[in-house]
């Protein structure tokens, strides 16, 4: 299996998210802020909007940074919880799970 091909995946995610989060922090701190109490009105609506979304991304770049780490240790196309292999198609899928199907039901449900 070709697990170059995953990382150069993974670190193309990986740097994506940082520069996702990065623009959302950026829009957070409001550079260049309005005076209009009507905007900043909305504007705060809008900060929860980016907040959850920061936080998604946030949990997303974990999930790559760990697997990266699973592919340097070699476990990467293993389950992280039963040890089955995770067939490839499920990692085209989604490069950054570290569990096969049946566990990542589990631990959904
Ligand atoms: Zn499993």
């Amino acid at each position: 299996m070709d697990q170059d091909h995953f990382k150069q995946i993974l670190l193309d995610m990986k740097e994506e998210v940082s520069g996702r989060i990065n623009s959302i922090d950026r829009d957070i701190r409001h550079e260049g802020m309005s005076a209009d109490w009507a905007e900043q009105a909305s504007e705060r609506e809008n900060d929860e909007v980016l907040e959850s979304l920061g936080n998604s991304s946030e949990q997303e770049l974990e999930m790559i940074k760990f697997a990266l780490l699973r592919i340097e240790d070699g476990s990467y196309f293993h389950c992280d919880k039963c040890g089955e292999e995770i067939p490839p198609a499920r990692l085209e899928l989604l490069p950054f799970t570290a569990y096969c199907v049946n566990c990542a039901e589990k631990i959904e449900a």
